[in-house]
């Protein structure tokens, strides 16, 4: 069989590498054979993921950067194409959440939300897709969610964040085609993390969301993996501006 998922050769920068998801999506993407570059604020536990990479054999290189800031985003990626020569995959992932009343929000709380998830993930397809234009190819995706799609209660923050990301998602993938770049999402519903530790962790809450989820559990971090080497391989290379559901059905039964 054609090796669809092999992404042998292929260099990756991942955001949010140092835990969750990130790293998940970043072993996923070394395990199918790319070089990954792991990029998160906290250089301690990043180190972790890079080496988790370097024993399946690939190489890979930890940078701390903040995603908000566009001069370390810029360093990133030069970091992540001065080391391994190019860059095929950026998987914009970093996020933050925290919910509160939306009568109650304060503008700081506002703007950092809108700040990390959307114009960080923004500023990281800037710098990556200037590199991927030079190139005449590359994929881009977009760690999204659900709530994007959806609308909540009490992160009303977070989803506006999120919708903004799946627009851009669709904004970019039209805009970059015709220089061989693809854009896609992931919108992920409840994955166990520390994103939703405390929420899981409270048995009446726990039950409340698993009630609203058709098959019943919270996925892994690892279930996110195969989905992103699919959306960064050429099995994909048809697809640009989606943003794909992996929730369980959650969002069927909204
Ligand atoms: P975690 O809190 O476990 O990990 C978040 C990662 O992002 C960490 O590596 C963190 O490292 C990094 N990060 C946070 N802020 C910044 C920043 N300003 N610059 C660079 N890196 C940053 O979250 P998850 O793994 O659960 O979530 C990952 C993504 O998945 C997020 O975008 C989230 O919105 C999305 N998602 C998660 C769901 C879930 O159920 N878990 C559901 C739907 C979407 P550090 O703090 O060191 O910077």
């Amino acid at each position: 069989m054609r090796a669809w998922w092999d992404l042998t050769g292929k260099v990756a920068l991942v955001t949010g590498a140092s835990r969750g998801i990130g790293r998940a999506l970043a072993l996923a993407l070394a395990e199918a054979g790319a070089d990954v570059a792991c990029a998160a604020r906290t250089a301690s536990v990043l180190g972790e993921t890079a080496v988790a990479i370097e024993a399946l054999g690939r190489r890979a290189v930890a940078v701390a950067a903040d995603v908000t800031s566009a001069e370390e985003v810029e360093r990133m990626v030069g970091r992540t194409v001065g080391e391994f020569g190019r860059l095929d995959i950026l998987v914009n992932n970093a996020g933050i959440v925290f919910g509160t009343a939306a009568e109650k929000i304060s503008v700081a709380d506002w703007r950092r939300l809108l700040e990390v998830n959307l114009t960080g993930a923004f500023l990281c397809a800037q710098a990556a897709g200037r590199q991927m234009i030079a190139q005449r190819s590359g994929r881009i995706i977009n760690v999204g969610s659900i709530f994007g799609e959806l609308g909540t209660r009490g992160f009303a923050a977070y989803a506006a964040a999120k919708a903004g990301l799946h627009a851009l998602t669709r904004s970019l993938a039209y805009e970059w085609a015709r220089h061989g770049v693809t854009v896609n999402g992931i919108a992920p519903g409840y994955i166990r993390t520390d994103f939703n530790r405390a929420a899981l962790g409270d048995p009446e809450t726990r039950e409340q969301i698993l009630s609203r989820i058709p098959l019943g559990r919270v996925a892994e971090a690892e279930e996110v993996g195969p989905l992103a080497v699919y959306l960064a391989s050429d099995a994909s290379a048809f697809m640009t501006g989606q943003v794909i559901f992996l929730d369980g059905g959650q969002a069927m039964a909204w």
